[in-house]
């Protein structure tokens, strides 16, 4: 069976990793957001497709069968492109969705629905706000002139900045242990996190809890409706037998 598994996530390497070792023959697309991608097994190919319709002609070119959309739960565009041309395609389409991350006991989470209106609280009410949100969307916070902002990216960040700010060019996974000891070192007094659930980056979130930092999360954007929703690489390979 030929696959192409849409990646860029731990998710989607692990169901690469799955379908290779039963023989399948699996394709993983990356978008080629950063330099040194960590790199699933099998066929991988890098860049866009040029949009559903792009996507939907590639699938047709290269006998897909199946397509797996394995993507961060943050990357909207790729996962509409996936259903429209799994629908104009006819080829079936099976979408990862990694559970949401849900509040615990002792958390303090000030729940948003946008960037902006995370920029905004944290410029209210925070001083030393830590920022784990990729390098993409930090330009709402780029207007605050008076507070310290603590960037961590894994590739440099090429937007307008706070004026006050410190890098971190760091790659997860990052122990609980690391996370209380940069929070504390930073005199950190809020975290900035998108809801993007899974283990990897939820040390953050256990570190804010036991220092008792308030976290401002970002909801997760509507996904397309898709026939096909599972939430695990053992789902996926469940529902493909
Ligand atoms: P996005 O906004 O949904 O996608 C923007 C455009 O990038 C898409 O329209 C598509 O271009 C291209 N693209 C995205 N993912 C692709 C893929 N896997 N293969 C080929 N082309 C892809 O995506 P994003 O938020 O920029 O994320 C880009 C990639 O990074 C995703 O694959 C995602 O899994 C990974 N990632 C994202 C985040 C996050 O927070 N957003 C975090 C970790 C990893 P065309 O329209 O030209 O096809």
């Amino acid at each position: 069976m030929r696959a192409l598994i849409l990646g860029g996530t731990a998710e989607g390497r692990e169901v690469a990793k799955q379908l290779v070792v039963r023989g399948w023959h699996v394709t993983s697309s990356l978008a080629g957001r950063v330099d040194n991608p960590r790199l699933p097994v099998g066929e991988v190919r890098i860049g866009g497709f040029g949009g559903p319709a792009g996507l939907a002609t590639w699938l047709i070119d290269n006998g897909v069968e199946v397509v797996i959309d394995a993507t961060h739960p943050f990357a909207e565009r790729i996962s509409i492109s996936a259903a429209e041309a799994a629908r104009a395609t006819g080829i079936p389409l099976l979408a990862l969705h990694r559970p949401e991350w849900k509040p615990q006991a002792r958390d303090k989470w000030i729940p948003v629905s946008s960037m902006a209106e995370a920029a905004q609280i944290a410029a209210r009410e925070f001083h030393h706000i830590f920022l784990t949100i990729g390098r993409q969307q930090l330009t709402p916070f780029a207007a605050d002139p008076h507070n310290l902002y603590v960037i961590r990216t894994v590739e440099p960040p090429h937007t307008p900045l706070p004026a006050r700010h410190r890098i971190i060019q760091s790659r997860g996974p990052f122990t609980v242990a690391d996370e209380k000891k940069l929070m504390r070192g930073n005199q950190i007094d809020c975290l900035v996190t998108k809801n993007s659930g899974g283990a990897m980056t939820e040390a953050k979130l256990i570190a804010a809890r036991e220092l008792g930092i308030p976290v401002i999360m970002v909801q997760r954007p509507a996904l397309p409706t898709v026939a096909t929703i599972v939430h695990s690489p053992e789902e996926v390979i469940a529902a493909l037998h």
